[in-house]
């Protein structure tokens, strides 16, 4: 039977996956300095094995066998989703993965070095030779998967998600947003003119936070036999569903920062330990994608982490551990704090969208030949002075140098996080419907309704849906700018 194939291949695959995965998390929160180089070696011995067995060419004719088969209707959409893995895997030939996985690497480098001396025309030519590879790349993945080439890219990341549904809603949001910023940056001037913001300026030991980072993340779900929490430089979200690895990073003077990271990874982490087990070695018993991924980790750190209900019950939590209290009013204008800035990863939830709805737009004008490299600083700083009233133009290490993803080839992720953050939004809303007494629950500590409501519709589908499918099918209607806009009103409205 060619099922049975392909349920022996999904366990090989997942084992192999499985030591990558511990591997990869270890590398950054454990390993000595000189474990790097055999450790680089072994974990690229392993993708090549992973690579081979992933798209050995049997693997297609056991897919159309296995689609004439007498199965189950779970089994079925394990067969649809050991093709779209396939087909993605297979669009490309070796030869130009081996090219472009050199030079990504090259650029990655180049890039470390280069924006640390803010050196853009140094870095302009590499990014060139990544651009005209990762056109290539579209026109490849759009020939096999008949999608639009910018489409074929956001298809690895996020399956089913199309510029022709994403561009309204990010429209309708960049439209309020260029009004709402500077109206939430007024309210917020007001609000600390009439009470000055307490600085929550003390000393943290690093091993205080992290027993109420613990604390936070058992009471919100996590499930400490199967996942841990480590250090590492770049808070991640690593490791496998049964043996979970988060990470975060701590500040002495500043507990909300790695408070605030754990919360996010939390909620990555939870979508993990919750997807189905039977299913763990097969393409459907995966997380759908990059954006309902972020959708997960931002509905635990933004829609929960940063409700004033939340803070009604983690303050006496914080107080326990860290020996300090503050009051609601003292907390909340740093959890709420908004200002305009240079850097994505610094921004706050109301500038944020702005940062990735730029990018979203230059990166399809890179892609479709509309934008030339030599011209991104511009392009840049054009619509930098539009959305956020920022200029880059004589820093380009703050502009268009400031993420890694573009040196590393990746186009087509950066609306995952936006769409995250939407998506979030539009679940609380769902969940709040259904469930009058939500912020209620929040100020009590009592996770388990949310957690319910999102291990049903979010967590236990695996990857049974598309994008677009699966938060129509959880909220009821198809993903919406208002609920997010709603949200964004209501917390940092006047
Ligand atoms: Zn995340």
């Amino acid at each position: 039977m060619s099922f049975q194939k392909l349920d022996e291949l999904g366990h090989k695959l997942e084992a192999l996956e499985h030591a990558l995965a511990i591997l990869g998390a270890d590398e950054a929160t454990h390993m000595a300095v000189g474990g790097g180089e055999k450790r680089a070696e072994a974990m690229a011995a392993l993708a090549g094995m992973l690579h081979r067995q992933a798209t050995a060419p049997e693997i297609a004719d056991w897919i159309a066998a296995a689609e004439q088969e007498e199965l189950s209707h779970d089994q079925r959409l394990a067969v649809a989703e050991f093709r779209r893995n396939h087909l993605n895997l297979t669009c490309l030939p070796a030869e130009f993965v081996e090219r472009m996985t050199r030079e990504r690497l090259r650029t990655e480098q180049l890039w470390r070095d280069l924006r640390a001396k803010n050196d853009w025309a140094s870095f302009e030519p590499a990014l060139e030779t990544i651009v005209t590879l990762v056109r290539e790349e579209a026109a490849m993945r759009s020939d096999v998967l008949k999608l639009d080439p910018y489409d074929a890219l956001m298809e690895q990341y996020d399956p089913g998600n199309r510029a022709a549904g994403i561009t309204p809603v990010f429209t309708e949001l960049k439209a309020f947003l260029r009004d709402f910023v500077p109206q939430a940056l007024n309210a917020q001037e007001r609000r600390n003119a009439v009470r000055p913001v307490k600085p929550l300026s003390g000393v943290y030991p690093v091993d205080k936070q992290r027993e109420l980072g613990l604390a936070m993340m058992a009471a919100v779900g996590f499930n400490l036999t199967h996942g841990s929490l480590s250090v590492s430089h770049h808070p991640f979200c690593g490791g496998v569903p049964t043996d979970v690895r988060i990470t975060t990073r701590y500040k002495t003077g500043d507990f909300l920062s790695a408070l605030m990271g754990v919360l996010h990874e939390t909620g990555h982490a939870l979508y993990e330990q919750n997807l189905p087990s039977e299913w763990a070695h097969w393409p459907l018993g995966k997380a759908r994608g990059m954006a309902v991924h972020e959708s997960q980790s931002l509905f635990v750190e933004k829609q929960l982490g940063r409700n004033p209900n939340f803070w009604r019950w983690a303050l006496p939590v914080v107080e326990k551990h860290l020996g300090e209290d503050w009051s609601i009013d003292d907390i909340l204008p740093h959890v709420h704090h908004i200002e305009r800035g240079f850097i994505r990863v610094d921004a706050d939830e109301v500038t944020y969208p702005l940062h990735v709805i730029l990018r979203y737009e230059l990166e399809q004008d890179l892609v479709g030949g509309r934008l030339e490299v030599a011209d991104l600083p511009e392009a840049w700083d054009a619509k930098m002075r539009d959305c956020l009233g920022l200029s880059t133009i004589d820093n380009p290490a703050d502009g268009p140098m400031q993420d890694v993803h573009w040196a590393g080839g990746a186009f087509g992720y950066f609306p995952s996080y936006t769409l995250g953050a939407m998506m979030a939004a539009q679940q609380w809303a769902a969940f709040e419907h259904q469930h009058p007494d939500a912020n209620n629950q929040l100020a009590r500590g009592d996770f388990e309704p949310v957690n319910q409501w999102r291990r049903d519709n979010i967590w236990c589908q695996g990857s049974r849906h598309s994008t677009p499918a699966l938060m129509e099918k959880a909220t009821g209607e198809a993903l919406n700018a208002r609920f997010f806009i709603d949200h964004l009103r209501q917390r940092y409205g006047e």
